[in-house]
Order: C-alpha cells, then sequence, then structure tokens
C-alpha cells in the first residue's frame, strides 16, 4: 500500500533526553498535523472493517482515543473508552497488566458492551502487548468477541507476531 511509507515518516521519533540506549519514544502528533496522512490511517482502517459486523471499536487511553471515535463513526460502531483507573464515573470492571517498571491497569464501564458483540480494540502503538491483552480481556469478560486488535504502529518486539492472545494482530507501520 503506497500510502504507508507517507504514514510512517509522518510519525517522529523522539529520542528520551539524556538516553544512549537508542529507545526512541514513536510520536504519533505529528501524524495528527499531517492531513493526508492521518485520513490515510482512518481510511486504511475503516476499509478493512466496514464490512465485518463490528458493533465496538474499544479505544485505549489516551492515544487510541485519537483514533478510535473516527473508525467507529465511519464504519456506523460504537466507541467505548477503556481508561485508567477511577476515570470512569460508572461501574467498571479492571484489569491490571505487567509494564516494563510496575504495573498498569484499564477499566471499562460494564455496562457499555453486551454478550456477543463483535468488537475491534484500536491503540497507537504495540510494544509488548500488555496493554492489549489487558483490553482484550476486558472486553471477553464481558461476552464480546474480540475480532482483533489494531495499531498504527507495531515495535519490533512483536515484529512478525501478528497474533495476541490467540487474536489477530493488525499493524501498519513498523519503525526501524
Ligand atoms: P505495550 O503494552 O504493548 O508494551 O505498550 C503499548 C502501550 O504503551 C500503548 O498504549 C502505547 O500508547 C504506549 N507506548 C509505549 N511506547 C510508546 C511509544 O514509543 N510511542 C507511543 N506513542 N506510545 C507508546
Amino acid at each position: 500500500d503506497p500510502r504507508l511509507q507517507a504514514i510512517s515518516n509522518a510519525i517522529r521519533g523522539v529520542c528520551s533526553s539524556g538516553e544512549k540506549t537508542g529507545i526512541m519514544f514513536q510520536d504519533i502528533t505529528t501524524l495528527l498535523l499531517d492531513h493526508k496522512a492521518f485520513k490515510n490511517t482512518v481510511d486504511i482502517f475503516v476499509d478493512r472493517y466496514k464490512d465485518m459486523n463490528i458493533s465496538v471499536v474499544a479505544g485505549v487511553e489516551a492515544r487510541g482515543f485519537m483514533f478510535g471515535p473516527t473508525i467507529a463513526l465511519a464504519i456506523g460502531a460504537k466507541f467505548v473508552p477503556l481508561r485508567k483507573p477511577k476515570k470512569l464515573p460508572g461501574e467498571v470492571i479492571a484489569e491490571a497488566y505487567e509494564l516494563e517498571y510496575g504495573s498498569d491497569c484499564l477499566e471499562m464501564h460494564v455496562s457499555a458492551v453486551e454478550a456477543g458483540e463483535r468488537a475491534i480494540v484500536i491503540d497507537d502503538l504495540v510494544a509488548t502487548g500488555g496493554t492489549l491483552s489487558a483490553a482484550i480481556s476486558l472486553l471477553e469478560r464481558v461476552g464480546a468477541e474480540v475480532v482483533e486488535c489494531a495499531c498504527v504502529i507495531g515495535l519490533r518486539e512483536v515484529k512478525g507476531q501478528r497474533r495476541l492472545n490467540g487474536k489477530p494482530l493488525y499493524i501498519l507501520v513498523e519503525p526501524r
């Protein structure tokens, strides 16, 4: 797909200050500034999911919120925010997950998704897959079927790995 190179070019690699490890933070805010690349990113996801009978687009706080709602509107699905602890006001279920240093947690409103609904999970980037795995668990606990996880960027950790917890993983670009 010729659109992918321009999407990749619009993502900025930022060196973490004071580090010589060569670990680059992948900054998608520059992708949001590039109207054509941003639109192409959303269009690729919409084309992929529009005819798959998806009724739930679940987005991971915070950068999944920058892509998920637009995709949800275009494919005729609801948008469900998966949030950091204590942000959602209603009854929630929570799923903790391990990070490289420490742990974190995602929460979802229990009443947002019904059993049997077909869902996709959207985030900007997958590294270890821990975050997406927690998202999958939340949706499966309420009886939804997670059809696929979709990210703009896949880091080397998951390179070549196109499945996550048995679920397909769809990635647009992989930084070198
Ligand atoms: P994982 O759980 O797969 O190890 O990490 C993915 C999560 O960390 C995503 O929610 C993603 O937003 C965030 N993340 C980790 N590294 C980066 C990065 O370099 N750039 C961006 N934009 N997000 C990152």
